[in-house]
């Protein structure tokens, strides 16, 4: 399979605009490859490109699959980006060619985990084998705290115990 060009050459964008759908190898977006990051295949769009007077306008999905570490259980767990409602909107310059390699990237990374846990995992989801492990920050209660949201509670607690 060809990787799929994100450069769009703006000169050739039709009123009708652009129907962009294939694959790109991780290599091909540079996404990162670290210890407990690990790109498990191809990532998948699907988009439509329109440009107005002053805008590339791009909007679709993206699916980009990784390997992650759980930062509890140490598992290496699937996981997918999934941007289903994605979309982006750059400014035009006519005769330009537009890179949507960098912004895809970007907003794949954004999607990832800072810490990952396999619970969380949107391909097998399961328990984490050490949920429990942990004792309880007592000294912390989080009701006091403004909500933070699942996460973000979950990330202080992971941060203390480390
Ligand atoms: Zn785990």
């Amino acid at each position: 399979m060809t990787s799929l060009n994100l450069a769009i050459d703006t000169q050739t964008l039709t009123a009708k605009g652009l129907h962009l759908q294939g694959s790109i190898p991780a290599t091909g977006l540079e996404l990162p490859d670290e210890s407990g990051v690990h790109p498990a295949g191809d990532t998948t769009v699907d988009l439509k490109i329109h440009a107005t007077e002053q805008d590339l306008i791009a909007t679709g999905s993206i699916v980009s699959p990784f390997e992650l570490e759980c930062v509890r259980c140490l598992r290496v767990f699937p996981q997918e980006v999934r941007l289903e409602d994605w979309s982006l909107k750059l400014p035009l310059k006519k005769g330009e060619i537009i890179d949507l390699t960098e912004p895809i990237r970007e907003d794949i990374l954004l999607a990832l985990p800072s810490y990952p846990r396999c619970e969380d995992g949107n391909v097998e989801p399961g328990p984490c084998p050490a949920e429990g492990r942990f004792d309880p920050v007592e000294q912390t209660p989080l009701e006091d705290r403004p909500d933070q949201g699942d996460t973000g509670a979950w990330d202080i607690l992971d941060e203390l115990n480390r």
